[in-house]
């Protein structure tokens, strides 16, 4: 089944779809990027060779719309689609028809997204090969009286989640009997409207639990490897923010039964291609599966950072049906690499999106600062789509070599035009709790307030936009006839930090 990939087209958008379009250029596949009305200027789609209308704003009409980008896929004469991370990476009917027109998906199976894309199926496999699941239900709930029964086994809290996939959608802590008839019903209608599947089952909610996860690679001859683990225990509404690797939390002994658990797990499904699979652990180290991700994780820059490894690269050779370029003692793992994700979002307001015109954004750079960004000057940020704008990641040869790395990087970021998270994800960097390295996934809902990161009116902050432009001219010519010094980070620094 080898097969050489070529041409690929990108079934994706924002920093997702640049950095796949990135190491396609790296390897001389030419690229096509699809667009919605709102994302004809788009940043992915000036990177891409070619780019093809795919419809109106909503995501059901434009990136979600399956008969159309088989349709641009068809006319632009790729050998593959990449469906980078969301949208329709987990959609087994998709890479059917995407099979069925001939044309290679990069990514699992259909069987394997469809056995582990159900996390009740999935609960059910790992408990069959003893692997230890969050204790709770393995088969979607029938009533209301059998959740009260089950509720009652486990005690409370006890957490409501839907089976038919992610993003916290139909997730729903609960208390009491009193409030798990009302709960089931709000959680299986949002289940039903995002995913068109309304089961729902229970886990016991662990209390501050840590998310660690591990990355893995697996070609169509059974050989599956890893590249080690990554934490995500900073979250907000059980969202991640800030990952890093390796967890500070686990010692070489259970990484390794950590690691070897999700090999098994991956072995047993028949998975291909690179996938996560996530743990959650309680304070005591007991670590429980907790669902797989078949698909390229937001955060796998981390683990590239660390091993220094292209993990779309091995992606589109595994798609051309190569065996793995790399066994598992090839991976040397090296230093800490942390990874802020930057949202247009406000974190003074309940993290509620923010939408507008980026005026400038400016990236940091420096020894060991990598930054996967989605939007440049001009881009609009809309109400369409995730909010997320960029990903920094800072590597160091010790966590606190990359913390404080990544505390210069998110000083230096400049982001004028729609509100955003660089303050609070300095505020977090800074917390002597995560210099410690101490976090669980309450860490922000514990120790986090809005008024301990500073907020400005929009009009302050557009003037702001404005003026260093301005600013920034004005001073290129006057410099040329001052002599340097380090004037110009100070008023930088001041502008920065008052707009911030
Ligand atoms: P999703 O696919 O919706 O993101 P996950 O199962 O991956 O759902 O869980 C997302 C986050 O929700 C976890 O990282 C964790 O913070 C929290 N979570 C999930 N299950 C539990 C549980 N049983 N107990 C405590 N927290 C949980």
């Amino acid at each position: 089944m080898n097969k050489k990939i070529n041409k690929i087209l990108v079934a994706n958008r924002g920093e997702i779809a640049v950095r796949i379009i990135r190491t396609c250029k790296e390897l001389g596949i030419s690229t096509v990027a699809i667009y919605s009305e709102v994302d004809q200027n788009a940043y992915h789609v000036r990177m891409a060779d070619e780019c093809y209308s795919v419809g109106a704003a909503p995501v059901r009409e434009s990136y979600l719309n399956q008969n159309k980008i088989i349709e641009i896929a068809m006319r632009s004469n790729v050998t593959a689609i990449h469906p980078g991370y969301g949208f329709l990476s987990e959609n087994p009917g998709f890479v059917e028809l995407v099979n069925n027109n001939d044309l290679i998906f990069i990514g699992p199976g259909a069987d394997a997204i469809r056995l582990m894309g159900d996390k009740t199926a999935a609960r059910e496999l790992a408990s069959s090969l003893g692997i230890p699941i969050v204790p709770g239900t393995t088969k979607p709930l029938s009533s209301v009286d059998e959740a009260i029964e089950v509720a009652n086994k486990l005690t409370y809290p006890i957490l409501l989640k839907a089976s038919g996939g992610g993003g916290g959608k139909g997730m729903r802590i609960i208390n009491s009997d009193a409030e798990l008839a009302s709960g089931m019903r709000a959680s299986q209608s949002e289940a039903e409207s995002a995913f068109n599947d309304n089961r729902i089952y229970i886990e016991k909610y662990i209390e501050n639990p840590r998310h660690i996860e591990v990355q893995i690679l697996a070609d169509n001859y059974g050989n599956v490897i890893h590249l080690g683990e990554r934490e995500c225990s900073i979250q907000r509404r059980h969202q991640k923010i800030v990952e890093e690797s390796p967890s500070p939390f686990i010692n070489e002994p259970i990484r390794e039964k950590l690691t070897q658990t999700a090999i098994r797990l991956v072995k047993h499904s028949g998975y291909t291609n690179a996938g996560t699979v996530e743990f959650i652990f309680d304070q005591e180290k007991n670590f429980y599966y907790l669902e797989m991700n078949t698909r390229l994780q937001v955060e796998h820059p981390v683990t590239e950072m660390r091993i220094g490894f292209d993990i779309v690269r091995e992606q589109i050779s595994i798609a051309e049906g190569k065996p793995l370029t790399i066994t598992q003692k090839d991976i040397l793992f090296r230093g800490h690499a942390i990874e802020c994700r930057i949202y247009a979002e406000d974190p003074a307001n309940n993290f509620y999106p923010s939408t507008g015109r980026i005026h400038s954004i400016k990236s940091p750079q420096g020894l060991g600062v990598r930054e996967d960004c989605g939007v440049q000057d001009g881009d609009e940020i809309t109400t369409y789509y995730d909010p997320i704008i960029s990903k920094l990641i800072a590597w160091g040869n010790t966590r606190d070599e990359a913390r404080l790395r990544m505390i210069a990087a998110l000083q230096d970021y400049e982001l004028f035009g729609v509100r955003n998270n660089i303050a609070l994800c300095i505020w977090i960097m800074n917390h002597q709790v995560y210099s410690e390295g101490i976090i669980d996934t309450n860490f922000l809902h514990r120790y986090f307030k809005p008024e301990m990161i500073e907020k400005y009116p929009d009009e302050i902050l557009s003037i702001a936009a404005i003026t260093i432009h301005k600013t920034e001219k004005d001073f290129a010519i006057e410099s040329s006839a001052k002599p340097r010094g380090n004037c110009r980070s100070t008023w930088k620094n001041n502008l920065t930090d008052y707009m911030r």
